[in-house]
């Protein structure tokens, strides 16, 4: 069984200003450190439907986003002529790597796409994102595919409260996150908890490093999921808490991204037959992305 990279060159066309941290430039370095790596299934994403977005968000919101053209949309996320395709691509590419998964045609999937999604609310765009990639994903393996149980585990430095706002009410689902406390935008913390006790906050103080992440993840965020039985496993896989990172302070190396990798694959093997779908958020140290999400997909295609 093989690991399936959905990527395609429309994310490219999702352009943002000079100087913007998520940039083109981003999914370039991306594609070339997969590049090398033997034995991918490599998948083009595919347009997603309305449909699809409307699992998650209002059609009054969809229509907005898809009517709103390039410009500002607020003080950090930006829209090109090509954003609304790339994210219709993200999307896609998110539900068809479920698709993949649950079918058995692959193992596990990574999704290298953008604009990223965690932060994008039931309707307000925000952090670089536009639709909830992986919330719609997961939505798409409850309701799509009648997976009883699904667990998303976002390592990103920052909180996705996106992800934490689609999936609040939705007891089929586990939100398990950590992220840098205090940074942008300022949630999650463990109070937080969902309607159905079903979301776990973890933050982490700045300046965590691999050895501080590794415990908090061996004693918080891997038994809940392993408490919960997941049927698939969904990673929200940004790469921003790497200690190169510009945007955070925490202090993890690449090696702890593929401990991690590691870690979620073993615990997918026991519950969900190896089943996960990882899907690109953060990660904006050009070198410090590539190395890190090199190291993970080696380790999906290992695990
Ligand atoms: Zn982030």
């Amino acid at each position: 069984m093989t690991t399936a990279l959905f990527t395609h060159p429309d994310c490219l066309n999702h352009v943002t200003p000079p100087g913007h941290p998520e940039q083109v430039a981003r999914l370039k370095h991306v594609e070339a450190a997969l590049a090398p790596i033997e034995g991918l299934d490599r998948r083009e994403a595919p347009l997603c439907r309305d449909e699809d977005i409307l699992r998650c968000h209002p059609r009054a919101y969809l229509d907005a986003i898809a009517g709103s053209g390039a410009g500002q949309l607020d003080a950090d996320t930006w829209m090109s002529a090509g954003s609304m395709m790339a994210a219709r691509r993200a999307v896609g590419g998110a539900v068809a790597a479920v698709d993949a998964v649950v079918a058995g045609e692959v193992r596990n999937a990574f999704v290298a796409t953008r604009p990223p999604g965690h932060h994008a609310e039931t309707a307000k765009p925000m952090g670089f994102c536009l639709f909830g990639n992986v919330s719609i994903a997961a939505k798409h393996a409850l309701d799509g595919h009648g997976l009883a149980r699904v667990a998303v585990i976002d390592f990103d430095v920052h909180h996705g409260n996106g992800t934490q706002d689609l999936l609040w009410d939705e007891a089929r689902a586990l939100f398990a996150t950590s992220q840098q406390m205090p940074l942008w935008p300022g949630t999650g913390d463990p109070s937080e908890r969902g309607v159905h006790d079903n979301v776990l906050n973890v933050p982490l103080a700045p300046g965590t490093g691999g050895i501080e992440m590794r415990d908090a993840y061996e004693r918080l965020v891997l038994p809940r999921v392993e408490a919960f039985k997941p049927e698939m496993i969904l990673i929200s896989a940004g790469f921003d808490a790497h200690a190169e990172d510009p945007l955070a302070n925490l202090m993890w190396e690449t090696d702890d991204f593929a401990w991690l990798t590691e870690r979620i694959c073993a615990l997918a093997e026991r519950h969900c037959n190896g089943r996960i779908v990882s899907v690109l958020e953060g990660g904006y140290d050009l070198n410090a992305l590539a190395e890190s999400v090199a190291v993970h997909v080696r380790g999906l295609t290992a695990g």
